[in-house]
């Protein structure tokens, strides 16, 4: 042998790493085809230098994985924060909307959009009543022969639709009452030549009731005969059950339950919209 396995063995991590001369890789190439110690020896190096670059390889795997999660957790904080904003600026926009809203119905009503009365000497006062009906189905005012019981008057303008529930519940003197039926029986409303009467509903409510509105839009009008020449008279707009001032018994059976019903008034409202066509 040339050289001693000592001075090999001194160049063995030189040689595994490549960066001995030609001639110290020549003498240990040399070397270990004869030298069989020498040869375990650089292929126990070689062995541990895979296992350390393969080590080495996947801690480069691990922390890059770490750095595209942490990019992920950017970003998805970004995005959290972008729909947090946007919701941010929609509920904004809505509440200028609403305010500017509030203050045209302000302008146009004075003021008053909101309107409640149990007093019967309110009655027939629906100035500001802009509700889908002409309000035909309630007396035109109130006389002597009449005994009232109870008397109740809500409506409110709000963004979408106005809502009102008015309630008139009172007994009539025999002749009064008879002519009572006589005008709800001759209701009618006409529109474009069309004529639309009201309808004597038997089946719909718990009581024998004259009907102008069913259903139609949430509104519901109509006249019910609860004996004893009483008569409930009702107007609804958008008004829960749980909001209603009077006996339950006196709502249609189906209330709210139904799709559409019908309206007998036939009229365009002044942005257009028309109510009761079908
Ligand atoms: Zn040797």
């Amino acid at each position: 042998m040339k050289y001693s396995c000592n001075l090999i063995r001194d160049l063995l991590p030189l040689y595994c790493d490549r960066v001995c001369s030609k001639d110290s890789a020549e003498a240990v190439q040399e070397h270990i085809s004869t030298c069989e110690e020498c040869k375990n020896i650089y292929i126990g190096m070689q062995q541990s230098i895979s296992m350390d670059s393969e080590r080495y390889e996947k801690q480069q795997l691990v922390s890059m994985q770490k750095v595209k999660k942490k990019i992920k957790k950017r970003n998805t904080i970004f995005a959290s924060i972008g729909i947090v904003a946007g919701i941010l600026f929609v509920i904004i926009v809505i509440r200028v909307l609403l305010v500017a809203g509030v203050i045209i119905f302000a302008v146009q009503d004075g003021g008053k959009h909101s309107y409640t009365s149990t007093d019967i000497n309110d009655y027939g006062v629906f100035e500001e009543f802009n509700g889908y009906s002409k309000l035909d189905i309630f007396p035109k005012q109130l006389s002597d022969n009449m005994e009232v019981y109870k008397y109740s008057y809500y409506y409110a303008d709000t963004f979408l639709d106005p809502t009102a529930q008015i309630y008139l519940e009172c007994s009539y003197e025999e002749n009064e009452y008879s002519k009572e039926i006589e005008r709800l029986k001759g209701i009618q409303e006409e529109y474009e030549g069309r004529i639309q009467s009201i309808v004597y509903d038997t089946d719909s409510f718990s009581y024998p009731a004259y009907v102008t509105i069913d259903a139609d839009n949430h509104c519901y009008e109509y006249a019910l005969l609860i004996g004893g020449k009483k008569i409930a008279y009702v107007f609804l707009q958008f008004i829960n059950e749980e909001d209603i001032v009077f006996p339950k018994e006196y709502l249609p059976k189906e209330y709210e339950q139904k799709e559409t019903g019908y309206s007998i008034y036939l009229f365009e409202y002044q942005n257009g919209d028309r109510h009761g066509v079908y």
